[in-house]
């Protein structure tokens, strides 16, 4: 049984027309998901799903930290997540994702949703992430205090 066979939703057998699941995406998760941004974390993880007439809605809710490299020190930071993700899911012929709706073979019926999981955490990490006290932005603070030029600078400006 694979680390991630947890994460299998079964939509073809869904004994009611609304089914929810629970997940705690931990450090285990993450090594196993391997993605490239998250190595490490702790998630609540709540699914619910929605059976329509020909589709399925998948409501993701996630809550907790996740460990990113720091932009600017390189070393790990706990990022807050905390989002609502809709994913919509259909059967058909062959596995398919064209962005907005994936498609699962009939014949299976199934989908593991712990790569998008990660996704959706993945996507709530800002673009530029740096501690909020990060080590090398204070080190640089002092860098500047002790550079010379601009100290220079400091005295023209008391001059005035
Ligand atoms: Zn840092």
């Amino acid at each position: 049984m694979g680390k991630l066979d947890g994460y299998k939703v079964d939509l073809k057998g869904m004994a009611s027309d609304t089914v929810s699941y629970r997940w705690q995406a931990d450090n285990d998760f993450f090594s196993a998901v391997q993605g490239p941004e998250i190595k490490a974390g702790s998630l609540d993880v709540a699914l619910r799903v929605k059976r329509t007439s020909d589709a399925y809605e998948l409501e993701f809710q996630l809550d907790g930290d996740v460990e990113v490299t720091c932009d600017r020190c390189l070393e790990p930071m706990l990022q807050p997540v905390e989002a609502q993700c809709t994913l919509h899911v259909k059967m058909g012929e062959e596995y398919a994702d064209d962005g907005d709706v994936v498609t699962i073979p009939e014949r299976e019926g199934i989908i593991n949703v712990a790569w998008n999981i990660y996704e959706f955490a993945a996507l709530q990490i800002p673009l530029r992430h740096v501690h909020p006290d990060c080590p090398s932005l204070a080190s640089q603070e002092k860098e500047r205090e002790s550079d010379p030029r601009w100290a220079e600078l400091k005295k023209l400006v008391n001059r005035k």
